[in-house]
């Protein structure tokens, strides 16, 4: 059972994480962007944490979409628009629930890959956050199909979103900021790649 304290506690750790993880955010994005990830990133968490206790009993849907509008509207830059409608999107999906299937979460996680694609135009091999996302939502569908135990799922989507991050290294970016540099883009890990992971990573710690 996924409850609504188990996703204030998996935003609650996100928030911790990309803190702990703000200088080597912002050090990746320095050769291929604006050396800004990792602040934009912990000043929308940082603000989600402050506005988190107005809505830790509500519903999830609630919850998910007062992170993302928060984070629409205090980060800035291309993380903010589209981590802001990935956590709306799966909040639509899940408005109403106090309590999800592994079923529901797959199918917010889906809504709010679409969100980030709706709103970004970028494909899969475009060196962007939607290289580790991808795979890890794959492996979460796949794992739903073949009747797979959740937790193990889990742990096999997030190793499928470290092995994405890493797979931006050599890919072109045509993107975003990394795209202004062509060639010289290849070599470098994705900014918003590897912040995306250390969400996957939480979310499997947090239903552990
Ligand atoms: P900015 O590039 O505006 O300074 P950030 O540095 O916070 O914003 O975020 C950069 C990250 O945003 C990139 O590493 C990439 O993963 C992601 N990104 C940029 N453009 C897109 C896009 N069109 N679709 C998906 N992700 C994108
Ligand atoms: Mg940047
Ligand atoms: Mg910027």
């Amino acid at each position: 059972r996924i409850t609504a304290e188990h996703v204030i506690k998996f935003i609650e750790g996100v928030a911790a994480r990309i803190k702990e993880h703000r200088d080597e955010l912002v050090q990746l994005d320095q050769p291929i962007g604006d050396s800004d990830h990792g602040v934009n990133m912990d000043r929308g968490f940082t603000t989600v944490l402050d506005k988190l206790p107005t809505v830790a009993d509500k519903d999830i849907g609630t919850i998910l979409k007062t992170v993302g509008m928060t984070l629409v509207s205090t980060v800035g830059g291309a993380s903010g628009p589209l981590y802001g409608t990935a956590f709306i999107r799966a909040g639509m999906a899940l408005a109403d629930r106090y309590e999800l299937t592994p079923a529901e979460v797959v199918a917010a996680l889906e809504a709010a890959l679409e969100g980030i694609q709706a709103r970004g135009k970028a494909q899969r091999g475009e060196k962007t956050m939607i290289d580790a996302i991808a795979p890890g939502i794959d492996v979460l569908k796949e794992a739903q199909a073949s009747g797979e135990d959740f937790h193990a799922a889990m742990r096999r989507s997030v190793a499928a979103v470290e092995a994405g991050m890493k797979a931006t290294i050599p890919m072109l970016a045509t993107k975003g900021r990394a795209s202004y540099l062509g060639q010289r883009s290849i070599g470098h890990q994705d900014p918003g790649a590897t912040s995306a992971f250390y969400m996957a990573q939480v979310m499997l710690e947090t239903i552990e």
